[in-house]
């Protein structure tokens, strides 16, 4: 639910909680599409609530992704590194993992084109 304490005021921008959490035009589109199901909810009406729907992050990203996340719990800033050094150990199995993931698709994609 995207309320606010003003009744009928509605928070949809890059700055609310989604599930797409990245600065990006799809998170805006979540927001908004949140927002718009707090309006039918609180607005009575019947019409069908926008879907919602996890975001699927490349794996690929994945150690960035905690690189940030371990920073940010440190109270440290973005540094553009991939730090701790450790994290960087697990590259080999990032690229594997993700080499496989792009097979899958590409094989899947092969298998039905539609
Ligand atoms: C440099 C940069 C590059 C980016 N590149 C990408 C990218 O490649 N891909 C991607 O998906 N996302 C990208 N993003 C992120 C993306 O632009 C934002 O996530 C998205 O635009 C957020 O949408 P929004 O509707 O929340 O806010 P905004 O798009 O910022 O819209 C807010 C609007 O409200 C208006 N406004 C503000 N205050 C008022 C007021 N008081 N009265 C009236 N109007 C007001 C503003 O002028 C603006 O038009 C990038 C962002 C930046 C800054």
């Amino acid at each position: 639910m995207n309320w606010s304490i003003a009744a009928f005021l509605f928070l949809a921008s890059d700055y609310v909680r989604t599930n797409t959490d990245l600065a990006t035009m799809e998170a805006a589109n979540e927001a908004a599409r949140r927002a718009v199901n707090s309006l039918i909810d609180a607005s009575g009406s019947t019409a069908p609530y926008c879907q919602i729907w996890d975001l699927q992050e490349p794996t690929i990203l994945v150690l960035r992704r905690w690189a940030d996340q371990i920073r940010y719990r440190k109270g440290l800033p973005w540094n553009g590194k991939l730090s701790p050094w450790y994290l960087r150990l697990f590259i080999p199995v990032v690229l594997v993992w993700a080499g496989i993931e792009g097979m899958l698709r590409w094989f899947n994609r092969l298998r039905s084109p539609h």
